[in-house]
């Protein structure tokens, strides 16, 4: 497609998008309001930012922080930290932190994400099942791309036997689907409570945070973990996650992240938390322009013919997009056209490979100044059938436009 012809389909998505767009800011304008009265409510003064070296004894910065995401989540508690290495390990910790031998563990959202997969229940790797925790899981249930939970499955689940701790990811993983609202986590919770209140609801909240201006933990989640290289670290946070929710919970993770005898006295950062601060304050904004971008891409191929998602007038509840493209070439193509647009590592070409908790090869293209960080443009997909991209973010939507109108460029020659 020429240039020419490329813009022009870009401006016509951007028109049709005009109502979703005015939408974004008002959640963007809310989620602001909430993070900024949050840095009141803490008095976050600039000490906070400096860093703490050896065992960090009241690591004043550390703290604020923890303090801070659970004011801006309005939970009881959290743990932020750059000792946390990913969403997987917080996802882990969140799981190991409350789960003992003997409980049982309930997926409701279908399978977790590709990389637990033997954090639950690989042999021999110190999975949840090596520690004697049991585990199933019960599929989503679909009309019309948006999933529902099977709420009769649960039911003769919970009835039928003791279950510690009901899973469930709000975003959509590598499938063709819509992600899950915060108003469905809450019917979930109510559901659940209501038949066995002693069990936990966890929530993987990764690409949701700020996508709406609830959190799971503001409709009753009992916990949620996520990454500080997606939506809540701005595209600043250089590393980390968080565990949120319930502060009995909160506290049997941060035994588990570092010791029982130590808990949340100790980690120090030598770095300082600037970056985690001021990647909060960012993150209602730049999620909202990952998003733009996000429907941009939806948008654009879905005028072109395309299978996508979200499409039409979908709202969105993660910052991703998914785009059919029924080919490797055409997907792979797709994704270079990413990394080549990229402000780091343009002149690479990503290339499939066997990357560690998949089990698929993925290509990933990601251009990003935080190596890995998918709150910046990127682009990544297993090669399988039907060979779908997934999308998403952006730390400006100017970048996403740019992208965008690139890609067009690239298909079809
Ligand atoms: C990214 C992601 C994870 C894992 O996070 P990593 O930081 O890649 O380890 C888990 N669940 C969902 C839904 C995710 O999007």
């Amino acid at each position: 497609m020429d240039k020419f012809t490329a813009r022009q389909m870009r401006i016509n998505a951007e028109a049709k998008l005009s109502r979703q767009f005015a939408r974004l800011d008002e959640i963007a304008l809310y989620n602001q309001q909430k993070v900024l009265d949050a840095f009141k409510n803490q008095s976050v003064q600039l000490r906070h930012m400096n860093g703490t070296t050896g065992y960090g004894y009241d690591d004043i910065g550390r703290d604020t922080l923890c303090k801070l995401y659970a004011d801006v989540f309005r939970c009881e508690s959290a743990i932020v930290s750059p000792n946390i290495v990913s969403g997987t390990h917080a996802l882990t910790l969140m799981l190991f932190g409350v789960l003992r031998p003997g409980d049982k563990l309930l997926a409701v959202s279908g399978k977790p994400y590709d990389t637990l997969t033997d954090v639950i229940s690989a042999d021999n790797v110190g999975s949840l099942k090596d520690f004697g925790i049991d585990y199933d899981y019960i599929e989503l249930k679909e009309s019309d791309k948006i999933p529902q939970f099977d709420f009769d499955a649960i039911k003769s689940a919970l009835k039928s036997q003791k279950i510690k701790a009901i899973f469930a990811a709000r975003s959509r993983g590598y499938s063709l689907r819509q992600a899950i609202c915060v108003e469905q986590i809450e019917e979930l919770i109510k559901f659940v409570k209501e038949i066995s209140p002693d069990t936990l609801v966890l929530i993987d909240n990764c690409y949701g945070e700020f996508v709406q201006k609830i959190e799971p933990s503001d409709v009753g989640a009992d916990l949620m973990a996520g990454s500080l290289i997606k939506n809540i670290g701005g595209g600043i946070a250089p590393t980390g996650g968080y565990i949120a929710g319930n502060r009995h919970l909160v506290k049997q993770v941060a035994y588990r992240l570092t010791a029982p005898s130590i808990g949340m006295e100790e980690g120090s950062y030598a770095y300082g938390y600037l970056p985690y601060y001021q990647g909060l304050f960012a993150a209602p904004s730049v999620v909202r322009n990952a998003l733009k971008g996000s429907l941009l891409f939806a948008q654009t191929y879905s005028d072109l013919g395309y299978e996508t998602l979200p499409c039409g007038d979908m709202k969105p509840y993660d910052i991703v997009t998914s785009i059919k493209f029924g080919n490797a070439t055409k997907l792979i193509d797709f994704c270079e056209a990413i990394q080549e647009i990229s402000p780091i590592d343009s002149n690479v070409k990503p290339v499939p490979w066997d990357m560690p908790g998949y089990q698929d090869q993925v290509i990933m293209a990601a251009g990003a100044f935080v190596q890995g960080s998918s709150i910046e443009l990127s682009a990544d997909s297993p090669i399988k059938e039907p060979y779908i991209a997934y999308v998403q973010g952006g730390l400006t939507y100017e970048h996403a436009v740019l992208a965008l109108e690139h890609t067009l460029g690239k298909l079809n020659g």
